[in-house]
C-alpha cells in the first residue's frame, strides 16, 4: 500500500509538474497597453524614444544616428530622403519607417492621400536584427496562439517582444466584448507565413511571425480591386472601429488605415502607436 501511495504521490507530482508547463506561458503573459502606457519624458528625437519604448533591448548610439539589437551590428537610423514614395516603400530608412502618421482614431480619409500607408514602409535590416534573418531562426520561436470564442482557428505568430502573449490578450477582450466579432475571424487568412511581398523582393511581415490576416472576404486587399499603385480609389470598409482599436491597443496596426488598403491584416508595430500618441498629441 505505502509504494502504491508513493506513486500515486510521483503521479500527481507529475501532473502537476506537467500542468505548471503547459500553462507557464500564458501565466508568463504580462500585456501592455499601447494607447494608455504612460509616454517617458523624451530625452531623444521622437522616433528612437518610440523605439526604446516598444522594444526595451535597442541600444542607440551616442550621436542618436545608430541602432543595434546584438552590440555588434549597427544600422543606420537615417533620415527623411527627398525621394518618392515608391523608393520609400522599396527601402526605407528607419526615421522613414515613421514618415507617414498612423491615425490613433478611426478617421478613414487620410487613406485618400496617395502612398498615405503608415507601416508599409520597412527597413529590411532593422527587421532582420529586431526579430529573424532566417525561416528557421523564425519557426524556432513559433507559438500557436488559440481565438477561443471567436473561431476555431490559431494563429502562428513569435514569441520574440512578446508578441503572442499580446494577440492572445487582444483576442480574449474582443472574444468577451458584447459585440460579436467571430464573423471577421471566420477562415482567417493566417499568421505566419515566410514570404515575399507579391510583385516585390522584400520579406512580408508575416515572414517574421508578427502579422495576422483576419477574414480576408471582410478585411478587403487594395490589389484585387484592379487599381493602380498610388491611385487606389474608395474602401468598403466592413471592419467595426471595436476590432481595430482592441488589436491596436495591444500593439497591432491595421491596414485599413492605408491608401493601398489591406483590411485583413493586422501587424505589431506598438513603436508607431507610440510615435503617435508622442507627436500628433
Ligand atoms: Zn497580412
Amino acid at each position: 500500500m505505502a509504494g502504491g501511495t508513493t506513486k500515486l504521490g510521483h503521479l500527481v507530482a507529475v501532473l502537476a509538474t506537467a500542468l505548471v508547463l503547459s500553462v507557464s506561458p500564458v501565466a508568463a503573459c504580462s500585456p501592455v497597453d499601447f494607447t494608455s502606457m504612460a509616454i517617458v519624458e523624451r530625452t531623444r528625437a521622437p522616433v528612437l524614444d518610440a523605439l526604446l519604448m516598444a522594444y526595451r533591448d535597442i541600444e542607440i548610439s551616442a550621436d542618436g544616428t545608430k541602432l543595434s539589437l546584438d552590440g555588434r551590428h549597427w544600422i543606420d537610423v537615417g533620415e527623411i530622403r527627398s525621394v518618392t514614395p515608391n523608393e520609400v516603400l522599396r527601402s526605407a530608412t528607419v526615421s522613414e519607417q515613421f514618415l507617414y502618421h498612423y491615425p490613433l482614431n478611426f478617421d478613414l480619409s487620410r487613406r485618400k492621400e496617395p502612398f498615405f500607408d503608415p507601416g508599409r514602409p520597412r527597413n529590411d535590416a532593422f527587421f532582420k536584427a529586431l526579430y529573424f534573418d532566417s525561416e528557421d531562426r523564425t519557426r524556432e520561436t513559433l507559438v500557436k496562439v488559440p481565438a477561443p470564442g471567436l473561431s476555431e482557428a490559431t494563429f502562428w505568430v513569435t514569441r520574440k517582444w512578446g508578441v503572442d502573449c499580446q494577440l492572445r490578450m487582444a483576442l480574449q477582450v474582443l472574444a468577451e466584448s458584447d459585440e460579436d466579432f467571430s464573423r471577421f475571424f471566420k477562415s482567417p487568412g493566417g499568421a505566419f507565413n515566410w514570404r515575399r511581398i507579391s510583385g516585390t523582393s522584400r520579406l512580408s511581415p508575416h515572414s517574421f511571425g508578427i502579422a495576422v490576416d483576419i477574414n480576408a472576404e471582410l478585411g478587403q486587399y487594395w490589389k484585387w480591386t484592379g487599381a493602380n499603385e498610388g491611385d487606389v480609389g474608395a474602401y468598403d470598409n466592413k471592419v467595426p472601429e471595436a476590432l481595430v482599436s482592441t488589436m491596436e491597443r495591444f500593439g497591432f496596426i491595421w491596414g485599413g488605415k492605408w491608401h493601398h488598403f489591406d483590411g485583413m491584416h493586422f501587424e505589431y508595430r506598438p513603436e508607431l502607436i507610440l510615435y503617435s500618441r508622442m507627436v500628433l498629441q
